[in-house]
Formats: C-alpha cells, sequence, structure tokens
C-alpha cells in the first residue's frame, strides 16, 4: 500500500489521477492533497476520499473551506499557505506525490519531496525547468525516485528501457500542434482567448492549453527532457503529430526506433508513473487500430511558432535562463488570459526577457527565484 500526497489535487492532472487511485484502493490511500483556491472542488474531493490532512495555498480560503464541512463530516487537519504545501510534501507519513501544481509555484513542495527521497511522479514541468539542476541533485543526494508523468516523457522513459542510456541516439517529442498550427500569422496576432483555449486532441487546465497553442509547451518539455533524460540538446528534436497517438520516439545508434502509443488521456502515463515498474489493468481501453491508419509527422514552423527556439537557445546558455524563459511566459500567459496583450505578445515579451537577460549559474535556490523574479517584473515593466 502506497500513500499519496497529491499537489494540486484540483486540476486537471489532479482529478485524473484521483480516478486512477480509485481503479486501485488495494495498493494506494490518499494520505494528503493540495489545492491553491478552489475549495468548493477541494470539499468534494475530501468527502469522496477522506484523505488525513488538506492543506490550501491560499490561507485566506480556510474558513471558507471548512464551513462546507458539517461538525464531524471530516476530521482531518487543514493547514495554508506554501508552508502547508511544503508540510505535506515532506511529512513521513507519505510515500508518494504527485507534483501537479501548475507553473512555478509547484517548485518548493516538489523539491521538499526529492529531498525527503520520495517517490515523485512530475507532471508539473515548469520547476524542471527553472531549476532542474537542482531538483536532479536533490534527488541523488536523497535517493528519490523521479517518475515522469507528461505523457511525452512517459513515452520516453518507457521506450528508454528498450537500451541503455549511452545507446540513445536521439529523443523524438511530438507535438499536436495546438488550434494554430495551420494558422496564418495574421490568423494567430488576431488570435481571441477562446480560440486559443480550444486544443484540438487534449482536455487540460488553461495555462498548459495556451502553451500548447505557442508550442511553449514544447519548449517546456525539450527542458524537461535535457534533464530528465540527461541527453544533449542536439538530440532531441520535436515533431508535429496532430493525431496524439504516438507520444515520444526514441532511436537508439543501431538506428531502431521505439515509440510508445495510447489514446490521448493523460490517466495512462499517471497510472504507469504510479505503478511502475509494474503494469496493471486500469480498465484504460485499448487503442483502436483504425486510429493508426493515418499518423502524420511533420516539421513545425519555427517562425511561426519561435517559442522552439527559444527553448533550445535558453537550454543552451543554462544557469538561470530557462528559469527566465518559465517565468516570462507564466507572466505573458497571465496577462494574455487577463486581456491585456494580443497572442502573438507572448512570443514578444518572453523573447524580449531572454535578450535583456545577464545568464547566472545556477548555484542555489535563491538565483533561481531571483531570475523567475527578475523575468516577471521585467515582462511587467513591458506594458508600463
Ligand atoms: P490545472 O490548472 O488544471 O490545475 C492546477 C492545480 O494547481 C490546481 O489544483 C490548482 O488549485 C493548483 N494551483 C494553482 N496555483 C497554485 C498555487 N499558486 N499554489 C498552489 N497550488 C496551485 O493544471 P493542469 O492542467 O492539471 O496542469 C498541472 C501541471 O501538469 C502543469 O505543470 C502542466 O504543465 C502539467 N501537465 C498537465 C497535463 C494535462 O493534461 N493537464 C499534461 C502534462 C503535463
Ligand atoms: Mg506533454
Amino acid at each position: 500500500m502506497k500513500n499519496l500526497c497529491i499537489l494540486g489535487c484540483t486540476g486537471s492532472i489532479g482529478v485524473s489521477t484521483l480516478r486512477v487511485v480509485a481503479e486501485f484502493p488495494e495498493k494506494f490511500r490518499v494520505r494528503s492533497m493540495t489545492a491553491g483556491s478552489n475549495v468548493r472542488q477541494l470539499a468534494e474531493q475530501v468527502h469522496a476520499v477522506k484523505p488525513e490532512r488538506v492543506a490550501i495555498a491560499d490561507k485566506d480560503m480556510i474558513p471558507e473551506f471548512k464551513n462546507l464541512f458539517g461538525a464531524g463530516a471530516w476530521k482531518g487537519e487543514v493547514l495554508g499557505g506554501v508552508d502547508g504545501l511544503v508540510e505535506l510534501a515532506e511529512e513521513p507519513q507519505s510515500d508518494y506525490v504527485v507534483s501537479a501544481i501548475v507553473g512555478a509555484a509547484g517548485l518548493l513542495p516538489t523539491l521538499a519531496a526529492l529531498k525527503k527521497g520520495k517517490q515523485v511522479g512530475i507532471a508539473n514541468k515548469e520547476p524542471l525547468v527553472m531549476a532542474g539542476p537542482l531538483m536532479l541533485a536533490a534527488a541523488k543526494h536523497s535517493g528519490a525516485t523521479i517518475l515522469p508523468i507528461d505523457s511525452e516523457h512517459c513515452a520516453v522513459f518507457q521506450s528508454a528501457r528498450c537500451g541503455e542510456t549511452k545507446e540513445i541516439r536521439k529523443i523524438i517529442l511530438t507535438a499536436s500542434g495546438g488550434p494554430f498550427r495551420q494558422a496564418s500569422k495574421e490568423m494567430m496576432l488576431n488570435a481571441t482567448k477562446a480560440e486559443a483555449l480550444k486544443h484540438p486532441t487534449w482536455s487540460m487546465g488553461a495555462k498548459i492549453t495556451i502553451d500548447s497553442a505557442t508550442l511553449m509547451n514544447k519548449a517546456l518539455e525539450i527542458i524537461e527532457a535535457h534533464f530528465l533524460f540527461d541527453v544533449p540538446y542536439e538530440a532531441i528534436e520535436v515533431w508535429v503529430h496532430p493525431q496524439s497517438i504516438v507520444h515520444a520516439m526514441v532511436e537508439f545508434t543501431d538506428s531502431s526506433m521505439i515509440a510508445q502509443l495510447g489514446l490521448p488521456d493523460m490517466r495512462l502515463p499517471i497510472q504507469y508513473a504510479l505503478t511502475w515498474p509494474e503494469r496493471l489493468d486500469g480498465g484504460l481501453p485499448s487503442l483502436p487500430l483504425e486510429k493508426m491508419s493515418a499518423l502524420t509527422f511533420e516539421a513545425p514552423d519555427r517562425s511561426r511558432f519561435p517559442t522552439l527556439d527559444f527553448a533550445y537557445d535558453a537550454g543552451r546558455r543554462g544557469g538561470t535562463a530557462p528559469a527566465v524563459l518559465n517565468a516570462a511566459n507564466e507572466q505573458a500567459v497571465a496577462l494574455f488570459l487577463e486581456d491585456k496583450i494580443r497572442f502573438c505578445g507572448i512570443f514578444d515579451l518572453v523573447g524580449k526577457a531572454l535578450a535583456a537577460h545577464t545568464v547566472k549559474q545556477v548555484e542555489n535556490l535563491e538565483t533561481v527565484l531571483e531570475a523567475d523574479k527578475w523575468a516577471r517584473q521585467y515582462v511587467r515593466s513591458q506594458m508600463a
């Protein structure tokens, strides 16, 4: 029996994780769960799952959360703020932490879990992009195991089991291409929020859906793959695969290419990350072979989607550059979702922030957090 802490349980990945866990009551127990501010949904989940402890990042929402329970309906403990999230991520009663907060907000609790030597299933890619070397060093030092949940990285993880790391020639990450795969530059310039939020194949939270429309999601995944699988940037390729069936491929030195295929449903990578090294039947449907009658792959349009070059550039510059890429993007996406900038403004702001940044070596967490803060301020200053 594994005791789980689910960070970000009210999100898209959090909800899918609870669905997977419900299939294996004899294997997993949810010890604790955390949410940002959506206490209504958290209360419903707590009623169903009955964890021992919960944490709410927005402390001001704690009274409202408590009001949602009748006396005696649930006797668990409620913590608040980042400290509360960190406490749940590192408490010894949990063996496995699912990292499913969105954005940089997941860094401290995820790092805390890694420092305590836990198994950590990582969907929350932004902290890896910001602070990959620190997270890997923490895992190495404590003996923590990182299990990728991001579908492409779960696919690489599975495919890579067919050979040695030194036998990997390249990694190919696939991208759906998002809603603007075939759009003209003009259409993209005037794209509305509703258009950008309409993902063709995956149903996900708002931030990652915008990242899929700019291909920034794939950009972040290039850096994520570099850190997780220790492969150089020149060995990581991105191909647009609109059907979202082949999640990633690994080519080995002998030219053998191994791919992982599946329906676009995050329950599969979540389940693999939870049950690894075993494979279990969680009731997920088989991939109908007729879905494979027209699998296509095309090179991404690097001029309409400059985000991929931003990632290769920031990744190769190293140090604080990936943290700046991530933070500038988080800030720009927030501005787009608040209707303060146009869709292509995301490209402009991220590109400018990267160009203006003086890269520092990442020696500690403070350097990363400073770079993150600088990039957010820089992007906001461009609005003034
Ligand atoms: P989401 O927006 O649906 O959920 C985010 C979760 O984080 C919620 O529980 C929310 O309450 C919590 N949260 C938000 N801000 C917070 C804060 N400041 N402090 C603490 N908690 C906070 O996001 P999602 O789509 O589930 O994505 C989660 C992560 O997983 C992202 O990093 C995303 O890139 C990654 N991911 C998602 C998918 C997917 O299919 N949704 C696939 C691969 C990777
Ligand atoms: Mg992905």
